[in-house]
């Protein structure tokens, strides 16, 4: 990917680096991730860090479609990085610190390839990674930041003492402006810095402007810290893009990052097999799938087992999306065959053995290549096998036009609290392409009664990426309730 003269100044910039600050490779927490990796890297990788980064930066985005403030997106972001990308303070013992930070470094570096092929994605992806550096940047430890910022050479001028006594007025005026205590002196030291490296000062008018400079207290230093951040990756995924033509001959690369450029569009889901099923006891029968479906399923599987109930037929992809979803849930190979015969009640019995338990069977890796297929996840739900007009499989809010939406979202959950006064909010999220989002919506209203909040997501504020994980986590919201239930009527009976 990278010349030889350019493989040997990255080598040099990063020993270098590493020489002057400690004998970590990668010194800090924080980077800025001027040079690429020049290790080795296996092609699993190569996908399966960029795959936890995405995690981290599709919930980032998530919260950006639900404007949760800047508080609550710390919380749902730090969570996210504990599981997926935890990156310990230098001082941390018993973990390899240099695995976690490289494991972010390379992570990055594959991104930028994927997110890097347009102008849109290249926005959102600065947009998700800045917010994410943000985090990192509050979280880190005093001492730590302050080293890795004068690590760095930041294109700053300070203003001279006797510049900041010329415009003292303009100054504290701007001081003045935005801080809460009206006789607070002004700050003593400033920098200088183009004002359009620094908008947001700028647009709050919090900084003096003058001769195209904005004139930014020390205390803001962080706002220079993000724009110098915003600015460098903007050019770096520039510049990327015009590398990026050398890739597309490389035939295992270019699949992977389509599919990564795709994980901003419904998360980034946990494969869910059916082995997840069998080992914690959740196997169900055919005669339970009604009471389910309707307590516990997603639009996408409540509206497939609709049209299952009405037509008696599903055609083959929705056969397909939803006998996965069933298996995972926890039917097994004989209550499959026991529904679905049932279901296609129409149909006659010598039909139903030759053209559809074969399909069954083959699901479960009984029949052709036995492979154990997994259950669609929302990304391919929402991208493949897109339906045509007499297809019932896809997800509602993307495949449903706008009115049958609303209908259909009122038709299935209003017992469980869906009111028309959601769907506006609901609405807004499907318009603006977060499909995703708005089921995670639908899931903390349906489930308010078991103490989901807004926000809550489907837990620690995480949004819907898999039809699994939405029933999943239904059920087990459902059996915490009882349980607590029963102890407390157990505590009742006692005490009586
Ligand atoms: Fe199903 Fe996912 Fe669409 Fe929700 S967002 S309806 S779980 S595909």
């Amino acid at each position: 990917m990278y010349s030889n003269r350019e493989k040997k100044a990255a080598k040099k910039a990063q020993t270098a680096q590493v020489e002057r600050h400690s004998t970590l490779k990668y010194p800090y927490r924080l980077n800025f991730y001027d040079v690429p990796p020049i290790d080795d890297i296996t092609l699993e990788e190569f996908e399966t860090c960029a795959l936890d980064r995405l995690r981290v930066l599709a919930e980032i985005e998530s919260s950006f479609a639900r404007n949760r403030s800047y508080e609550d997106l710390k919380t749902v972001t730090l969570a996210q990085c504990d599981k997926y990308l935890p990156l310990h303070s230098s001082t941390a013992k018993s973990v390899d610190r240099d695995a976690e930070r490289r494991k972010d470094h390379v992570g990055h570096f594959v991104l930028r390839l994927a997110f890097c092929r347009s102008e849109d994605l290249r926005k959102r992806f600065v947009k998700a990674e800045l917010a994410l550096f943000k985090v990192r940047y509050d979280n880190d430890d005093t001492a730590e930041r302050e080293a890795f910022l004068s690590s760095r050479k930041f294109d700053w001028t300070p203003v001279p003492d006797e510049e900041v006594k010329l415009y003292s007025q303009q100054l504290a005026a701007a001081a003045t402006a935005w801080s809460r205590d009206p006789n607070a002196a002004p700050p003593e030291k400033y920098f200088k810095i183009k004002w359009t490296r620094v908008t947001d000062l700028v647009s709050s008018r919090k900084v003096f402007l003058k001769g195209g400079f904005a004139y930014v207290p020390l205390r803001d230093q962080a706002s220079m810290v993000f724009a110098e951040y915003a600015a460098n990756l903007e050019k770096a995924l520039e510049r990327t893009a015009r590398e990026l033509p050398k890739l597309d001959e490389d035939s295992r690369i270019v699949p992977i990052l389509d599919h990564l450029s795709q994980g901003f569009l419904a998360g980034v889901s946990s494969e869910w097999s059916s082995s997840s099923a069998a080992t914690d006891g959740n196997q169900i029968t055919a005669d339970m799938i009604d009471d389910l479906a309707r307590r516990h399923f997603p639009a996408c599987m409540r509206n497939l087992h609709e049209c299952l109930r009405r037509d008696k037929h599903l055609k083959h992809f929705g056969r397909l999306q939803y006998g996965l979803f069933l298996k995972v849930l926890g039917l097994s190979i004989d209550e499959a065959i026991a529904f679905w015969r049932r279901s296609f009640s129409n149909i006659q019995e010598d039909k139903f053995n030759k053209e559809y338990k074969y399909n069954i069977r083959h699901s479960y890796g009984l029949e052709g290549r036995r492979a154990n297929y997994s259950a669609k996840s929302c990304q391919q739900i929402l991208l493949a096998d897109q339906p045509g007009s007499q297809d019932n499989h896809g997800c509602p809010y993307r495949h449903f036009a706008p009115d049958n939406l609303q209908t259909a979202l009122l038709s299935m959950y209003s017992s469980q609290g869906l009111t028309a006064a959601d769907l506006p909010e609901i609405m807004a999220t499907v318009k603006a392409g977060h499909y995703h989002v708005a089921c995670t919506r639908v899931f903390e209203i349906t489930h308010a009664a078991l103490g989901v909040k807004k926000g809550d997501g489907i837990g620690g504020g995480e949004s819907v990426t898999h039809p699994n994980q939405y029933a999943a986590r239904s059920r087990e919201l459902e059996k915490a309730k009882l349980d607590a239930l029963k102890t407390d009527a157990d505590g009742d009976v006692t005490m009586g």
